[in-house]
Formats: structure tokens, sequence, C-alpha cells
């Protein structure tokens, strides 16, 4: 499918947390597997950066996924743009981590 298409369609869905629509110029297309794609979307109101997954047939309207709750959109809504420094410490927290996936969620963590 063109990804033309595909940044059209998800300029058709809104920011959650202004309910700003995206605009085709702020939407990165991160890959696709099949018909699975990984998009990244800006809002050019709240600039806020969301992650999404599509599943996009030829045949039927796309269904989004994005992985975060409307209370975790209430929670990040006022914590600052990612940085460098915040892709690093995550990169070193999950190269040092010894564990398995499932624990790493089952437990809360610090964030200094
Ligand atoms: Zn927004």
């Amino acid at each position: 499918m063109e990804e033309g298409l595909i940044k059209r369609l998800i300029a058709s869905i809104k920011c959650g947390i202004c309910g700003q629509c995206y605009e085709v110029d702020n939407i990165s297309i991160l890959g696709h597997r099949q018909s699975l794609w990984y998009l990244r979307a800006l809002c050019s109101a709240c600039h806020t950066q969301c992650l999404l997954a599509a599943v996009i047939k030829e045949d039927r309207l796309p269904e989004f996924i994005t992985d975060l709750t409307n209370a975790e959109l209430d929670k990040f809504r006022d914590i600052g743009v990612l940085t460098a420094d915040d892709v690093l410490d995550m990169h070193n927290f999950l190269r040092d981590f010894r564990g398995d996936v499932p624990r790493l969620f089952s437990q809360e963590f610090s964030t200094n």
C-alpha cells in the first residue's frame, strides 16, 4: 500500500491528548510487517509525540492500536519531550537488565 495513503489515513485520527487531528507532514512511517504498520505522529497543537500501530488491509478500514490508556494520556500530558538522555538511560537500563520481560513489566521501577 502506498505510504502517502497510509499517512492520510493516520491524519484522520485525533491526538489523544488535545483532540487535534494529526498533519500528514508530522507523520513518519517507521516500518511495517505485512499489514501491520508502525508510525510516529507529532501533534502540531500540543507537540505530543505518539507511537501508533495500525493494521491496514486493502479492503477494510484501518484499526489503530495505541498502548496508552486514557489515564496514562492524562499522566503524560505535562511531561516534557523525550530527550537523547532519556533514550540513553533506557538503553543502559535494558542493557543491564537481567530478567524476563513479564518480570520487567510487573515491577515498578524508579525514574532516578
Ligand atoms: Zn495534541
